[in-house]
């Protein structure tokens, strides 16, 4: 896997310090407390790797990881700031949303959107918020539903079919036919085929 190699790249406040767009890149998005660290961490192979995003002074900012070998790498993996932090001021707030929505609406080397929600709670406003920046660009936006293993099986196959309905009616309402859902689960490494998957194919694509 890409993924299995990587490594911390930069960290970015201000559009201006974004890095060269050298490669494909795919960004992880989520509120706060969503799983967003340890779904990356898994994914990555890596215990501690998104969590050089969570130092203070790095959780409002943009965390970029090199994919693929550390002589040539072949992506990056863009740890986006978490939302939804109720203690955060509104000044600090309006830049978020200036530079989340900037990047995710003008990144070309932006392939698609990894978005991590709660598997036991519905998508928030702040989630369809980043649906609705990201959506118009026509790329794929693809939904973990994280901590799966806190579910019975029937409540996951609930969880699931409900993002699928918000998924689908979302596209309907849009015109669009971009978003997917999976179950996940950093805890147990459920979903983590399917999901390296989706990441790798938007990387390599
Ligand atoms: P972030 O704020 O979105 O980066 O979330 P973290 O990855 O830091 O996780 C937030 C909390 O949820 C932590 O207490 C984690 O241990 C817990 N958590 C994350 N993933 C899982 C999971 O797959 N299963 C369970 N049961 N807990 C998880």
């Amino acid at each position: 896997f890409l993924l299995h190699q990587s490594r911390f790249f930069t960290t970015v406040n201000h559009l201006k310090d974004l890095p060269r767009e050298a490669w494909h890149e795919v960004a992880f998005a989520g509120r706060s407390n969503a799983g967003k660290s340890s779904a990356i961490n898994v994914l990555c192979n890596q215990r501690r790797l998104a969590f050089a995003s969570k130092t203070p002074g790095r959780t409002q900012h943009i965390n970029f990881f090199t994919v693929g070998p550390e002589k040539s790498p072949e992506g990056f993996i863009v740890d986006l700031p978490g939302y939804g932090y109720a203690q955060v001021p509104g000044a600090a707030k309006a830049h978020w949303s200036q530079l989340l929505s900037s990047y995710v609406q003008t990144r070309a080397a932006l392939r698609g959107l990894i978005l991590l929600t709660d598997s036991r709670r519905p998508l928030t406003d702040l989630d369809m918020q980043m649906i609705d920046w990201f959506a118009p660009t026509g790329r794929p936006i693809h939904l973990l539903l994280t901590k799966a293993d806190k579910l019975s099986r029937q409540e996951s196959v609930n969880a699931l079919r409900a993002a699928r309905a918000t998924i689908a009616r979302y596209d309907e309402a849009n015109g669009t036919r971009q978003l997917s859902a999976q179950l996940f689960s950093a805890l147990k490494r459920v979903g983590l085929e399917e999901a390296h998957a989706v990441i790798e194919g938007w990387l390599r694509g």
